[in-house]
Formats: C-alpha cells, structure tokens, sequence
C-alpha cells in the first residue's frame, strides 16, 4: 500500500490556494499498479453478488469500468448535468461555494438490484452522498462506496451509509 501511495503526486494550490490535490494520474500510468490497485480493491467484492457498478464521473469512470470487468458486472454512470441521453434522476448538493448536480438514468438498476459505488477520491463525501440518494431512490442495494483513496481528515465517511464506505489507501 506504501508504493501505491507514494505514486499518487501531491500537487499544491490546485484547484485553488491552499488546497493539495491528490493526482492519481500517476498512478493510473504505472501498468502494474493499477492492476495491483484494480486487484485488491475487486478482491474485496467477488463472490458478494455484486450486480453492478455505479462509476463517477470521471475519474470514477476509469476506476469503476475495471472493477465491473473484475466482478463480471455492468457500470451505471452517473454523470455533470446534460451529458446523458436518456430520461434522468437529477440531484444537486452543496459545495463549498455554490452547488453541483449529478445525473443517473431512471431505468440504471432493477428494483432490489446490488450495487458498489466506486468513485478515486473520498474528500468531503458530498458527490458520493448525492450518488447514494439517487442510487436509494431507484431502489438499488448499496452493497459499499469503494475508494482508492480517502482524505481522513475531512471525515468524509460520516455523511455516507454507516458500515459502507472502503477505501484502499488513507491520507
Ligand atoms: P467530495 O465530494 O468533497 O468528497 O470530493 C470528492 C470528489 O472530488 C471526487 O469525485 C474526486 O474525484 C474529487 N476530488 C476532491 N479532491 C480531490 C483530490 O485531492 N484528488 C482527486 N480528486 C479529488
């Protein structure tokens, strides 16, 4: 876990003053570590009837379509406003300043159908609370939010389903 860590770039004052940013492209370059970092992360899951993946835009893209090939599942994308064709859940949540919206097509899951959330990054927990609200309201069973990396400090963690939140590196 050590290595994989130390590939991720930190990158001060982006996007903003004072901020870290957590640069995972690093990682994603390095062949063997992503596979090691797509292995122990699907390990957990198989045999746990994962029916599909949720990936985040975007990055949680890139993430979540590994895993749904690892545990033989289909990915459901939620995406930024305007992106997805079909008819959609829309949901808006609070940042720091301002709002953001996430999308989900209304037919992504069969009622009751298990799914694992997969987004890079833990930070506040506000993009994966809105992704658990819309994956509660098409009546989906959260099996786990999984994380390659969660910033602890933030206490992301508290504002998802108590008991469901993993991530494979902490900072
Ligand atoms: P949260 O909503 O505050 O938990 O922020 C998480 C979202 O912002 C995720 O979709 C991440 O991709 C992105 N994010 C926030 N901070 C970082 C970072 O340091 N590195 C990479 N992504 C980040």
């Amino acid at each position: 876990m050590d290595e994989l860590k130390r590939i991720i770039r930190d990158v001060p004052d982006f996007p903003k003053k004072g901020i870290v940013f957590k640069d995972i492209t690093t990682l994603l370059a390095d062949g063997r570590n992503f596979q090691r970092m797509i292995d122990l992360m699907a390990h957990r899951y198989l045999g746990q009837g994962i029916q599909k993946v949720v990936g985040v835009e975007a990055r949680g893209f890139i993430l979540g379509s590994a895993l749904a090939y690892k545990l033989g599942t289909g990915i459901a994308l939620v995406r930024k406003p305007g992106k997805l064709p079909w008819k959609t859940l829309r949901k808006t949540y609070e940042l720091e300043y301002g709002t953001d919206t996430l999308e989900i097509h209304i037919d992504a899951f069969e009622p009751g159908e298990k799914v694992l959330i997969a987004d890079d990054l833990l930070a506040t927990g506000g993009t994966v609370a809105a992704v658990v609200d819309l994956v509660q309201q098409l009546q989906a069973e959260i099996v786990e939010c999984a994380f390659l990396a969660e910033l602890e400090f933030l206490q992301g963690r508290k504002r998802l389903p108590e008991g469901k939140v993993h991530s494979l590196l902490q900072f």
